[in-house]
């Protein structure tokens, strides 16, 4: 995603000089500074125990929804799942659960494109509430992008 297109997304300036056409790797530390919005938005990603039995697919909206959940479960596994705002290893964490984020699911197939439809509702044997998950995984990468541009 290029920073015009975030900015555009959560109601930015969208008059950008094209040597800042996109975001840079590395993220902020100052987790202070990201606007309201984002931070009233936000609520700590949870494991959510998904099976992989692809009884929610397709998403009409082309959201790959196991990966999605899959992917999260692997980074609380793993340890870099960013917890609360003020976790002193929010901003550490956060940059390398955005990096292979970004690196393992497309951009269209990201939990951003979720638009609550509910299509994917009650298709779940594990019960995982699906567009739920989708909108605290969004909230969590509007938070870690907003830090990305703050690099600039
Ligand atoms: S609620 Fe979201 S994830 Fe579920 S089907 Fe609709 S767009 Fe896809
Ligand atoms: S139906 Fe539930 S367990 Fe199966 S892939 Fe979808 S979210 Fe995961």
């Amino acid at each position: 995603m290029t920073r015009r297109q975030w900015l555009a997304r959560v109601g930015g300036a969208v008059v950008i000089p094209s040597f800042l056409s996109s975001c840079r790797p590395d993220i902020s530390r100052n987790v202070g500074a990201i606007g309201q919005r984002l931070s009233d938005a936000y609520r700590p990603v949870e494991k959510n125990g998904c099976v992989a039995c692809d009884n929610c697919m397709p998403c009409p909206y082309g959201i790959d929804i196991p990966s999605n959940l899959i992917f999260v479960d692997r980074a609380a596994d793993d340890g870099y799942l960013p917890a609360a705002l003020d976790s002193p290893d929010f901003a550490e964490k956060g940059r390398e659960f955005l990096a292979r984020y970004e690196n393992k699911i497309p951009d269209a197939a990201q939990t951003q494109k979720c638009i609550g439809c509910g299509e994917c509702l009650g298709t779940c044997p594990v019960e995982i509430d699906i567009p739920e998950q989708m909108s605290v995984i969004t909230a969590l990468t509007d938070v870690l992008r907003d830090l990305r541009c703050q690099q600039l």
